[in-house]
């Protein structure tokens, strides 16, 4: 795609520079994520995960929680799924200025085993965070942050790589890049729908 940006593409015009009370309040936000006790997950991670990206971002990608690498490096996304999803973002023609990407739980779980009370625990912050950060596009990845955010949404694999009616900001679920890395079906899927997300944003205003 040319290299138009997304953002100019929607109707908001954006700006890099975000007002002093608005950084100071997200790092509010962010250092009580940092502190969190609130269940017990706090006890094996090394640290919190909270978020990489603008504080105004048009599109939000919603993960299902930190991995080894990202509990190591605080930040989310920074392994081989990071990796595939950098690559994705690049593809569909997001700037740097333009994106936002975090998880359900904030803290790593053993194992990587999804924990049902954790994201019981932890669903505030995701609902304080994505009101804060105001994206226009919401893309769930893996059938957790779907669910996540479209309770009675149909299966992942049936739901990806197409918008999903909802109230409040637009959705477009897709696999988790994970998934993508372990079989090629799965990978061609991740793929095509990457396409069609593509496709979707610049059809939004076009
Ligand atoms: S996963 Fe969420 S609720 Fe649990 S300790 Fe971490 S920040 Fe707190």
């Amino acid at each position: 795609m040319g290299r138009r940006s997304v953002s100019a593409r929607f109707s908001t015009p954006r700006s890099v520079r975000h007002p002093p009370e608005k950084i100071v309040a997200w790092q509010v936000l962010s250092n009580e994520i940092r502190a969190c006790v609130l269940c017990s997950l706090h006890q094996t991670r090394t640290q919190a995960v909270v978020y990489r990206g603008t504080l105004a971002p048009t599109v939000l990608f919603v993960g299902e929680a930190p991995g080894v690498a990202e509990d190591l490096a605080g930040i989310p996304f920074v392994g081989r799924s990071g990796q595939r999803l950098d690559v994705a973002i690049g593809q569909v023609g997001l700037t740097v200025d333009e994106f936002g990407v975090l998880n359900l739980l904030k803290c790593h779980p053993p194992k990587n085993r999804f924990d049902r009370a954790a994201e019981r625990a932890c669903r505030p912050y995701l609902d304080r965070q994505i009101a804060f950060l105001g994206p226009k596009v919401l893309v769930p990845l893996g059938s957790h942050a779907f669910h996540a955010l479209a309770p009675e949404g149909p299966p992942i694999l049936t739901a990806a790589g197409q918008p999903y009616p909802q109230e409040g900001p637009s959705l477009f679920p897709l696999i988790h890049p994970a998934a993508a890395m372990r079989s090629r079906r799965l990978a061609e899927r991740w793929d095509r729908d990457v396409v069609a997300l593509g496709r979707w944003l610049r059809g939004r205003t076009e």
